[in-house]
């Protein structure tokens, strides 16, 4: 089937085709790092890195590109508050987001690129659309002139009137238009400020992603991402810098996220209603956090509860015992019996697992519906742990219990949500020591020591381990 996508552009959802061969090309408007990462800021990094992972799964090669803010009105005021410099406030925020976004699971973008970094890159695009008549100086300020660009409005669906007068614009009689926006603005006394054709200054906000985009990925690409408050104005101002500058179509596809809402508004710091990802995995596996953003599709806003968020804690736990379970019991293959034909147990697991691909790959060709595509892998670990509540005796059985694991592991690893990858570094040797652990405690007890075997499986407790007796011998599951 067909992957389809929503695209705001056309508010319909379409059928995706790269734009070359088999690569597809990704940008993600990035954070501006002045402060930790809140839960509403983290869920469009999230969903992008499922999107990703998907069309990876689907054989695409995937090239994603994600900007740091790294120079801007907030970062400044905090380096001010702090006595240092802006870089020294976005370094410590840039390592802090890939602390944060390491917790959730979040794959590296392939580059990030910075506004400071870029600043000739920026002057170049400003000069071009000044030259193309698109953009004007006024007093060592450059301004996009939006009359100019006739398909102005056309991602978020409005006329400049109906801009003009929804927005509360402020009077500045230096702009011809009030809807023309900053695309280079004058130094103030005392401020980080670059040299420019129109004396020192620094870009405007915008002009970033139409450079950095522009520089990595081209004139035109396929996804372009970000949160739905970034329709308007910052999304529609690209589109008219780029397709101004260019005269090519920017992007296919315009794929937005919803809000997480946290005591009935947006979650915002401006609001003052924010849990920080730091916060929140205090208390909370970042999978979990994960989890919970997953379990909303990503056009829907999100309400933030703790509850819910408990919940997807044990959401997460359930996913790892199954996975232990899982492989714990398929590591013990060699006493097998290779007779007779495959058990009905057998062929309704494997039934099971290849329906539920079917219907994972169904929901997220379904504009990455993750919201079903996480029901259909609670539904496999359902079965899967029924099926381990008898003894696996049987070559098939076991080879039942493997089709399972693969399409756990397939559907796990879209999601992000696959425990395996957590533990990959330690090489499976915590595996191999509590399995030495667990046997030296069953000749404890063969030896009618119990005391060692019940200080054994205290001490395991204390460290969050738990000893369970089962069909299949003794197994361990995290707390
Ligand atoms: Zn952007």
């Amino acid at each position: 089937m067909a992957l389809r996508v929503y695209n705001t552009l056309t508010r319909t959802k379409e059928e995706f085709k790269p734009r070359e061969g088999n690569k597809v090309s990704i940008y993600v408007c990035g954070v501006t790092p002045y402060n930790y990462c809140h839960v509403g800021n983290a869920r469009p990094y999230v969903v992008w890195d499922v999107i990703r992972r998907y069309l990876e799964y689907k054989g695409y090669k995937v090239f994603h590109v994600q900007n740091f803010t790294d120079v801007d009105d907030k970062i400044i005021a905090r380096a001010a508050e702090e006595g240092v410099t802006p870089g020294e406030i976005a370094e410590k925020y840039i390592a802090e987001y890939f602390d944060d976004m390491d917790a959730l699971g979040v794959k590296r973008a392939h580059i990030y690129p910075r506004v400071t970094e870029h600043i000739s890159d920026i002057i170049e695009m400003v000069q071009g659309l000044i030259e193309k008549g698109y953009a004007y100086e006024v007093d060592g300020d450059v301004y996009f002139a939006v009359e100019r660009f006739d398909e102005y409005g056309k991602l978020s669906g409005r006329s400049l009137d109906e801009m003009r007068a929804g927005a509360r614009v402020e009077v500045d009689e230096k702009k011809a238009n009030p809807m023309d926006f900053a695309l280079w603005k004058r130094a103030k006394p005392g401020e980080i400020a670059w040299e420019s054709p129109w004396g020192k200054g620094r870009p405007g906000w915008h002009i970033e992603c139409s450079v950095m985009s522009h520089k990595y990925l081209g004139d035109t690409f396929d996804f372009h991402g970000g949160g739905v408050d970034l329709v308007f104005p910052h999304h529609e101002n690209e589109i008219a810098q780029s397709e101004a500058y260019t005269g090519q179509p920017f992007v296919r596809y315009w794929l937005h996220n919803g809000f997480v809402n946290f005591s009935g508004e947006k979650m915002a710091k401006s609001v003052g209603n924010v849990i920080t990802i730091r916060e929140a995995r205090q208390e909370y596996a970042g999978l979990a956090l994960r989890l919970f953003l997953l379990s909303t599709h990503y056009r829907s806003p999100i309400d933030f509860d703790l509850e819910k968020l408990a919940a997807a804690q044990k959401g997460w736990e359930r996913i790892q015992n199954a996975w232990e379970g899982l492989e714990q019991a398929l590591d013990k293959g060699e006493e097998l019996s290779q007779e007779g034909e495959l058990p009905e147990r057998a062929r309704v697991l494997q039934d099971r697992a290849e329906e539920a691909v079917a219907k994972f790959v169904a929901a997220m060709d379904d504009d990455f519906n993750t919201a079903l595509a996480v029901g259909v892998l609670f539904d496999l670990i359902r079965e899967i742990n029924s099926f381990l509540r008898e003894p696996v005796t049987t070559a098939g059985e076991r080879a039942a219990l493997a089709r399972a694991r693969e399409a756990f592991q397939d559907m796990g690893e879209v999601l992000g949500l696959l425990p395996a990858a957590e533990k990959a570094a330690d090489d499976g040797l915590v595996e191999e020591l509590l399995q030495l652990i667990i046997d030296v405690r069953q000749e404890a007890r063969k030896r009618k020591d119990f005391a060692l075997a019940d200080s054994i499986r205290d001490r395991l407790s204390e460290l969050g381990i738990i000893l369970e007796d089962t069909p299949q011998g003794v197994r361990y599951r995290r707390k």
